[in-house]
C-alpha cells in the first residue's frame, strides 16, 4: 500500500480537519484521540508522509520518541495515572486503522486495560479540557 495523502491525519496536519491539539513542534504534533481508550489518550504524529514504521525515517522516529517522552511526563503530572501505555500498530493485521504513522500514549488508572481501541466518540468539550490540562504541564 502506498501513502494516501487523503488519510485523516494528513488532513489534520494540513489544517483541513480539526483536532484537539495538545502540543506541536517542527517535526511532530500531538492531539487527543477522538475515541479514547481512557481519559487522556493522545496520539503523537510525525509531520512526515509515512504510513508505518517501515517507511518513517530514523530522524522522524527519534523526534516521535522525544515528543512521546515529553508528553508522558506532562501527562503524569497533569492526570496522575497509575500507569502509561505507549504503543503503535503497523499494518491492518496488527490493528492499524489510520495509515499515517502514529504513537498512542494511553494513561491507565488503577487497573489493567485490555483493549487496543476505544469504541465511543468522546464529547469535544471533555477532549479539549483534558488537552489543555496536559498542555499546561509541558
Ligand atoms: P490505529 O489503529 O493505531 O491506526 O489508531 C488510529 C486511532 O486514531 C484510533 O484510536 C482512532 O480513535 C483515532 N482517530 C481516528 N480519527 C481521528 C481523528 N479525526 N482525530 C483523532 N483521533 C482519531
Amino acid at each position: 500500500m502506498s501513502y494516501d495523502n487523503e488519510n485523516i491525519f494528513a488532513k489534520i496536519l494540513r489544517g483541513e480537519m480539526p483536532c484537539h491539539k495538545v502540543y506541536e513542534n517542527e517535526s511532530t504534533i500531538v492531539f487527543m484521540d477522538i475515541m479514547p481508550v481512557s481519559d487522556g489518550h493522545v496520539l503523537v504524529v510525525p509531520k512526515s508522509p509515512a504510513e508505518n514504521i517501515f517507511d518513517l525515517s530514523e530522524e522522524y522516529l527519534k523526534e516521535v520518541i522525544k515528543t512521546t517522552k515529553l508528553l508522558s511526563h506532562a501527562m503524569k503530572k497533569a492526570l496522575r495515572p497509575s500507569g502509561l501505555i505507549v504503543k503503535q500498530f503497523n499494518g491492518p493485521d496488527a490493528g492499524q486503522t489510520v495509515f499515517h504513522y502514529h504513537m498512542h500514549i494511553i494513561p491507565v488508572y488503577n487497573g489493567a486495560l485490555n483493549t487496543n481501541h476505544g469504541y465511543e466518540m468522546e464529547k469535544p468539550e471533555k477532549l479539549e479540557s483534558i488537552a489543555q490540562k496536559i498542555a499546561a504541564e509541558i
